[in-house]
Order: structure tokens, then sequence, then C-alpha cells
């Protein structure tokens, strides 16, 4: 039997992909916001139902671009229960993560503590929508509201999420997507930023192009996080699709639900209150079960199945930032316990029912 991966990228027809970049092959117009790069903006526009929408070559430099376009300098209040991104996108620009903990329920920021955090240097909060679970959204920007804060969501597990109907894009002062190849909706590599005030689109566009605004004219110190054209034909092509493969995750999403819950010692992620999913991961807390984190991830990989520990370690206690101060995981420790707990199982929109019980099979024998 084949290996079975945590993730595997969706991909359209090849001869859907040859007919979306025929136009790029006649024009000879490969990057620097063709055709292509257009019309994915405005599809993506309209998807979200969003009136500001910048790409980037990567959700990360995305956020790296918006905290400078805000030019934020100061303390910014994050968690570390995410990617590496999210962190050092905030160190890289010269700014301080002040880490809040996470509830234990959908793991993303405890909005309840999130104002002792908050110092006369605290200019923003930049939360995660941890595995596609919204934030608690309306506390959050009441909290911003009272003390002046910029609100950034990493948006970047939530493309296609919304709640009572408003898209995951609407919610901060701006939100990050990425649309790296493991990401439901994908351009290969890539990314945005959706935001509220339309004044940031001259400088977003700068920013990603050297700060050039004009042949003679170079208002910003940027650098290079333009999506190409052939990424973007990509997610012009995937972007046609994403309602059937949202649809196909939440099949293998019902299945996961059906063999796994009510298990003693499992811990799963409960759906969130009027808010409509993309399935972007399957987590499990193993929180004394029989078996170890460690001892089911290694039971899956005896049999080829690669789960992965997402997210561990958390981002306060990586080593690049041990000489740092502040970086100190038992500062949070909800975030602490369920790093050291939670797999994420394989899902993906063409992963088998049989594959499903297969890998469950493993995880209760
Ligand atoms: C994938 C991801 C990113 C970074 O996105 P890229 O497009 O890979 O640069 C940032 N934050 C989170 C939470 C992610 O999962």
């Amino acid at each position: 039997m084949s290996v079975i991966n945590v993730t595997r990228s969706s991909m359209p027809d090849f001869e859907e992909y040859c007919d979306e970049i025929k136009e790029i092959w006649d024009s000879h117009w490969l990057t620097n916001m063709g055709v292509k790069h257009k019309a994915l903006e405005a599809g993506i526009k309209e998807y979200l139902g969003v009136d500001n929408l910048t790409l980037f070559t990567n959700g990360h430099l995305a956020l790296e671009n918006i905290i400078q376009a805000y030019k934020l300098r100061g303390e910014i209040i994050t968690t570390p229960f995410t990617f590496a991104s999210t962190t050092h996108a905030i160190v890289r620009c010269g700014c301080k993560p002040v880490f809040c903990d996470i509830n234990p329920v959908d793991y993303t920021m405890d909005a309840d503590k999130i104002e002792a955090l908050i110092t006369d240097k605290t200019v923003a909060i930049i939360p995660v929508h941890v595995y596609g679970n919204l934030c608690n959204v309306e506390k959050i920007q009441a909290i911003a509201e009272k003390h002046n804060l910029k609100v950034i969501y990493d948006a970047a597990h939530a493309f296609g999420v919304s709640k009572n109907g408003v898209s995951s894009a609407n919610f901060g002062d701006a939100a990050m997507f990425s649309f790296h190849a493991t990401k439901v909706f994908h351009t290969i590599e890539g990314g945005a930023i959706c935001y509220h005030d339309e004044k940031l689109r001259e400088s977003l566009n700068d920013l990603k192009n050297f700060g050039i605004h004009g042949p003679e004219e170079v208002p910003f110190v940027g650098g290079n996080a333009k999506m190409n054209e052939f990424c973007a034909a990509m997610g012009i092509c995937n972007l046609r699709h994403l309602p059937q493969e949202i649809e196909k995750r939440r099949i293998v999403h019902e299945h996961y639900m059906k063999r796994l819950s009510g298990v003693e010692g499992l811990q799963l992620n409960p759906s969130q209150e009027g808010v409509s999913s993309n399935y972007a991961y399957f987590p499990v807390v193993f929180d004394n079960y029989k078996y170890t984190r460690d001892q089911v991830y290694d039971r899956l990989a005896k049999h080829d199945i690669i789960a992965r520990k997402y997210f561990y370690p958390l981002t306060n206690d990586f080593d690049c930032y041990s000489v740092l101060p502040g970086f100190d995981s038992s500062k949070t420790p909800v975030a602490k316990y369920i790093a050291d707990r939670v797999l994420t199982l394989p899902l993906y929109a063409d992963l088998s029912i049989t594959d499903v019980d297969r890998i469950c099979d493993i995880i209760l024998e």
C-alpha cells in the first residue's frame, strides 16, 4: 500500500491548467500583475465578498507587508500555537511578540487573557484562526477598539470559512491568507491580504514591488513579493472547484468524527456555532488515552501513514528565540498542554473512506 501523507494538494485536470496558461505563452507576460493576476484578484474578491484584496507571492510575505504598511513598531499580542510564520513575521518586522495563551476548546487565542498583556507599547493583536476555527472575533474587536489597537488575523487556515454568512476575510482590520500547496485553496505558492482601509492598496502594491511607485518614484524600502502568472493561473483553476473540494473534505471529516467521537481520551474539535467550516485539518488531542500522542504518531508511521505534530513545538519554544526574553512556554500553559498532545490526521479531498477506516483502526486497536 502506498504512503498516505498528512495532506495532498488539490489539482485541476492537466488540460484545464494548459488552457489557462495558453494566454501567458502567447503574450510572453509572465509576472508583474498580468491578466491572470488581475483575474484571480477579482475572482477571490468575489468569492470572499470583500472590496480590498492584494495578492502576494506567499502568505508569509503578505503578513510582513501588512505589518510594514501599517508601520507597526512595538509590542504585538499573538499566539505561540501557530506555524513559524506568524511569530517570525512579527520579529522580522522589528516588533516584539507578546504571547497570549489559547483556550482549550478551539485552540485560538483566549480573548479573556488579552487585556492583561496590553502595555503602553502595544500596537496590534495578531491572532490565528487555528485549523480553520474562528477566533472570538467579537471580543477581540471590542478590546482592540477600546485600546486603539490594530487587529491583523493570520487566516492562513481559514480560507472559505464564514460566520453567519460573513467571510473570515472581513474580521479585524486585515486578514492574511496563505495559498500554499498544502492549503485548502492554493496557487502552488501564494497569499493575500484583505483589508478594510482602501488607502492601504497603494502601499501594499508598492511594498511588494521593491517600494517602487512610478518609474522615478520610490517611496518605500520594499522587497519583492509579487505573485507570478503561472501561480495565478493555478489559482483561477482551483477556485472553480473549491466548493466541491470543501464538500469532499466534509465527507472525510464526518467519517473521522463518526469513528473517533465518544472514545475516552480522544478530544476532537467541536464545530463552532454559526460557522461554516472549510475542513482544513483534523486535529485529535490525546489526553490520557491508552497511547500517547507520540506512540500513535509512531504506530501510524509504521503503516506508512504520516500524521503531523501540528503545532509542535510552540513558537515560544523555538531554538532561535531561546536567548530572547519573553519566549517562555511556561507562560502559556494551555498552549503547551495541547502542543504536547495534538496530532493532525491525514485529510484531503481525495482521501478515501477506506483509508480513513484504516487510520482509525490503527489508532483504536
Ligand atoms: C501556511 C501558514 C502560513 C504561511 O503561509 P505561506 O504561504 O506558506 O507563506 C502562516 N501562518 C499559518 C498559520 C500557516 O498555516
